[in-house]
C-alpha cells in the first residue's frame, strides 16, 4: 500500500465528513434544533432555547479496556469535526453492559482523552454522558414500543431464537410469542423489570421484519435480563439494554447531529433509524433526528489492536502490561514518547475513507519524529559505551565545552558539557580495521568530537577495552582557528568521569510482519523478538535531573522519553520512542 500524500498545511484533507457537514450546515438542516441544556426527552429539548452547537458529535467508548491507537483516530476525528464546525463533541461512557465495565477504565478513558488534548466542556458546561443515565428513558420507550405494539417479550430459548433468525439466503420465522397481547407484554416486561425472572428467560424484542433482507431488522433484542451490579447503577436494574437499542436513542437524547461509527455497523443503520423514528413520531424524541455515519476503521502495519488480541498479549505475558510502551495502548504510547501532537497530526495526515485500508506504521513514526524534532531539547547519550584515553590531555585537568540545546533554536541557549582525559565513545565509532568508506575513528585518523576538539587515532589496547589518540589544543569547537584541521567524521562523546550509566530501553516494533496473524497463522508467531532491548547506557550530566515524561533527542540516536520512576528507581531510566531514521524501509 502506498502512503497518502502528504497534506498541505492550509488544506485540510479530504474526508467525506467534513462534506456531509458542510452539506447539513448549508441546508440549515439541524437550525432548528433547541438544547434543554443537558440531555433529555423531545418536552426538555423543546423548554430549551436554541441550540448553541452548530453540529455534536460524540466519542462513545464501552468502558471496558483502555483506549488504543484506533480510538485516537476516532477521537480525534469527533472532537475535530466539532471543533472545526463551531460544534460540540460529548464524550459519552456506552455502559450498558454490566458485567464488563469498570471504573477503572471510565477514568482511564477519561484521563486520555485529556492527554490527547480534547475537552467536552463548552460555553460552561460539561458534555461528559453516560447511556445509563438514560436507562430511565429507555425502559419508559421500551413500554412505549410495547403499547405501539411494535415489541414483545419472547420466551424462546437463545438457540431457537438464533435458529428462527434465518440467515443470509433463508427469511426468519416468526417466534410463537410474536402476537402476544400488550397487556400481557406489558405485564411481562415489567415482570423483567422488577427481577421476577432468571437471566436468559426471556428478552424483549422490537416487532419489524422476521423476512428482512437485513438480518438486524429480523425483530433485534432490545432487553436481555442480566442479574449483575451495574458501574453506576448498582443494583437498580436488571434488564439492560442491547448496543442497538441504546446507542440511536442515547445519541437523539444529547441532540447529537452526525454520529459517527466504523464500518462494520452500516448494516444496523436502518435499525438505528427505525428506533428513533418510532420514538420521534411518538413525540419522545425530538426531531430531526441524528445521522449515522460510518467510516473505516484504523488498521496499522506491525500492530494488532484487537481486544481480544491484546488482552491476551498481556494475560500471556508476551508484554509487561498494558502501558508496555510497546503496545498500541495510548498509555503505552505515552510511556514510550509517543504526543498528543504527533497524534493529532496523524489523524490529520490519514484522513477518513468508506474503504478499509492500512496504514503504514511508518507514517505515525514520521509525525512523531515531526513533532519532537521541534520540541525535544538535544541530549548527548552513549548507549554502546568504548572509552578513549586522550594520551596528551593532563590527568586531572577539566573543562567545560559547550553545546546547543536545539540546532535551531539559538534561543534555547547552550549547556555545559564537561571534558577531560577519558571519554565514553560509541563502540560502532571505533575500528581497529576500518570498512571501505568508514571516516570514523580508526588508527591514523582524524575526527571531530562533537562540541570539543579535533583527536587523532594513536591505537586499541585490547587488554582494556581502550582507544587511545591524541588531541590538538587549537581546535576546540567556537575558538578562533577551530576549524582550521578539516576532518569528515564527527562523534559523540561523554567525560568518563562525569557521566553516568542509567538503563535504556530500546523500543521497536512488537510485530515483524505487517499483518499479524494473516492467513491462518498464530499472530504470537510473527512477535518480533527484538522489540525490547535493555542496555546500560552512559549519559550526559543534565540528564539526572530529566522529569518523568521529558523527552529529549539523544544526539545522533532518537527520541527518548524519561521513564516513571519506580520504586527502586534514583536516575530516571529511558524509553526510546522512535529511531532519528526508519530503519524498517526496504
Ligand atoms: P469492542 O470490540 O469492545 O466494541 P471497540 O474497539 O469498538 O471494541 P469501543 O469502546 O466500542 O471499542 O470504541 C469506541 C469508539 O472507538 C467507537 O466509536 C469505535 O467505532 C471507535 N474505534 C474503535 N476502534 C477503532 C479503530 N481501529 N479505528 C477507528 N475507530 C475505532
Ligand atoms: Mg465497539
Amino acid at each position: 500500500m502506498s502512503a497518502p500524500a502528504k497534506p498541505q498545511p492550509t488544506a485540510k484533507p479530504a474526508n467525506f465528513l467534513r462534506q456531509v457537514i458542510e452539506r447539513d450546515l448549508a441546508a440549515e438542516a439541524y437550525a432548528g434544533r433547541r438544547f434543554g441544556g443537558s440531555p433529555g426527552d423531545a418536552a426538555h429539548h423543546a423548554a430549551g432555547a436554541h441550540d448553541p452547537a452548530r453540529i455534536r458529535t460524540r466519542f462513545p467508548p464501552e468502558p471496558n479496556g483502555y483506549l488504543h491507537i484506533g480510538h485516537a483516530k476516532s477521537v480525534c476525528l469527533n472532537f475535530g469535526l466539532a471543533r472545526e464546525f463551531g460544534g460540540v463533541c460529548h464524550l459519552r461512557f456506552d455502559d450498558t453492559n454490566p458485567e464488563k465495565e469498570e471504573q477503572e477504565f471510565v477514568d482511564a478513558i477519561i484521563e486520555m482523552v485529556h492527554w490527547l488534548g480534547w475537552s467536552w466542556d463548552a460555553n460552561g458546561v460539561s458534555h461528559l454522558y453516560y447511556a445509563s443515565d438514560y436507562f430511565d428513558f429507555m425502559y419508559r420507550a421500551g413500554e412505549y414500543l410495547i403499547e405501539a405494539g411494535l415489541a414483545y417479550v419472547d420466551e424462546q430459548t437463545a438457540e431457537a431464537m438464533r435458529a428462527s433468525r434465518g440467515d443470509f439466503n433463508t427469511p426468519g420465522t416468526d417466534s410463537p410469542y410474536r402476537d402476544r397481547s400488550r397487556e400481557d407484554n406489558l405485564r411481562l416486561f415489567r415482570e423483567m423489570r422488577d427481577g421476577k425472572h432468571a437471566d436468559g428467560a426471556m428478552v424483549l424484542r422490537a416487532k419489524i421484519d422476521m423476512a428482512s433482507p437485513n438480518i438486524n431488522l429480523r425483530d433485534p433484542a432490545m432487553y436481555r435480563i442480566r442479574h449483575a451490579a451495574h458501574h453506576r447503577t448498582g443494583d437498580n436494574w436488571c434488564i439492560y439494554p442491547t448496543y442497538d437499542w441504546a446507542h440511536g436513542v442515547s445519541d437523539a437524547i444529547e441532540n447529537i447531529t452526525h454520529s459517527i461509527c466504523t464500518l462494520e455497523f452500516e448494516d444496523h443503520r436502518p435499525l438505528y433509524d427505525w428506533f428513533n423514528q418510532r420514538l420521534a413520531e411518538a413525540g419522545l424524541l425530538q426531531e430531526p433526528l441524528p445521522q449515522q455515519i460510518e467510516f473505516a476503521r484504523l488498521n496499522l502495519t506491525n500492530v494488532v489492536l484487537s481486544k481480544r488480541k491484546l488482552i491476551q498479549l498481556v494475560e500471556e505475558g508476551h508484554v509487561d502490561g498494558w502501558d508496555d510502551p510497546r503496545m498500541p495502548t495510548l498509555v503505552g504510547a505515552r510511556r514510550r514518547g509517543f504526543t498528543p501532537e504527533g497524534f493529532r497530526s496523524f489523524a490529520d495526515r490519514i484522513g477518513v475513507s468508506k474503504a478499509d485500508s492500512w496504514i503504514d506504521f511508518s507514517i505515525l513514526e514520521d509525525c512523531m519524529r515531526e513533532h519532537l524534532n521541534g520540541v525535544a531539547p538535544r541530549r548527548i547519550a552513549v548507549l554502546d559505551p568504548v572509552k578513549l584515553v586522550i594520551e596528551n590531555y593532563p590527568e586531572g585537568k577539566e573543562e567545560d565545552c559547550e553545546a546547543p540545546n536545539h540546532p535551531q533554536k539559538p534561543d534555547w541557549g547552550k549547556r555545559k558539557v564537561p571534558f577531560s582525559r577519558e571519554l565514553w565513545i560509541e563502540r560502532e565509532d571505533f575500528a581497529e580495521t576500518p570498512p571501505k568508506g568508514y571516516f570514523r575513528l580508526f588508527p591514523g585518523n582524524k575526527v571531530r568530537l562533537r562540541y570539543g576538539y579535533v583527536v587523532e587515532c594513536t591505537g586499541y589496547d585490547a587488554t582494556s577495552d581502550t582507544v587511545r589518540c591524541r588531541y590538538d589544543p587549537d581546535t576546540k569547537s567556537g575558538t578562533p582557528g577551530a576549524e582550521k584541521v578539516k576532518v569528515k567524521g564527527n562523534i559523540h562523546w561523554l567525560s568518563a568521569r562525569h557521566s553516568h550509566a542509567a538503563e535504556v530501553r530500546l523500543y521497536d516494533r512488537l510485530f515483524r510482519v505487517p499483518y499479524p496473524g494473516a492467513g491462518e497463522t498464530d499472530f504470537l508467531h510473527d512477535l518480533n523478538p527484538d522489540s525490547k532491548k535493555v542496555i546500560e547506557a552512559q549519559l550526559e550530566p543534565a540528564l539526572r535531573e530529566a522529569k518523568p515524561e521529558e523527552i529529549f533527542q539523544f544526539e545522533r540516536h532518537g527520541y527518548f522519553v524519561a521513564d516513571r520512576i519506580d520504586s527502586k528507581g534514583r536516575e530516571p531510566k529511558f524509553n526510546r520512542a522512535v529511531t532519528l531514521r526508519d530503519s524498517w524501509q526496504k
